[in-house]
């Protein structure tokens, strides 16, 4: 289920990739609906769906970006267009953003996303890709902001050992 984050308060709450709600919001209009997401993790607990990138006021469907120049500390730029930059907007947004998640108990991210990854995001240094284990901007800034925050990319969620392990620590950061 969908909800607002003012709702609800007795009930655990995840931040979650709003693709992977089935929401078109992707570049290209595409979503990625996750099973797991819309089925056991929907029946425990209230989900809070951001994208980032449309709430930055980027469009639907809209240029593609990466991860470029710095693994530390990437820049968000157009995969197309190197000369996109949207770093400075994304920063704008993230910090105005990040104090509204303080309810969160749990946030499950987009793998690969420069915005969303966890710990799979590509980096493209004079186009060539140089790790595909960077984390998004957003993600990073959430986690820095919120250490204790229990968090899982998408493609972790078919193990069944990680997705209990996850849902654990967010009862347990939800009673805390
Ligand atoms: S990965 Fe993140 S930024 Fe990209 S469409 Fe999904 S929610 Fe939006």
């Amino acid at each position: 289920m969908k909800t607002s984050p003012a709702t609800k308060a007795s009930t655990a709450r995840l931040g979650v990739s709003q693709c992977l709600l089935g929401d078109r919001v992707r570049y290209d209009a595409a979503s990625k609906a996750h099973a797991v997401v819309l089925g056991e993790l929907a029946e425990r607990f209230e989900l809070i769906a951001i994208c980032p990138e449309v709430e930055a006021g980027l469009g639907i469907p809209r240029p593609a970006v990466q991860l470029s120049g710095d693994i530390e500390q990437p820049r968000l730029t157009g995969r197309d267009q190197p000369e996109l930059d949207i770093s400075e907007r994304m920063a704008s947004y993230t910090t105005e953003k990040l104090p509204t998640l303080a309810g969160l108990d749990g946030y499950v991210f987009k793998s690969r996303s420069p915005s969303c990854g966890l710990n799979s995001s590509p980096v493209f240094i004079a186009g060539r890709c140089v790790t595909e284990t960077s984390r998004g901007v957003f993600a990073r800034a959430v986690c820095q902001q919120y250490p204790a925050l229990p968090v899982i990319e998408d493609s972790e969620l078919d193990s069944p050992t990680r997705l209990a392990s996850f849902i654990d620590a967010v009862h347990a950061h939800h009673r805390s």
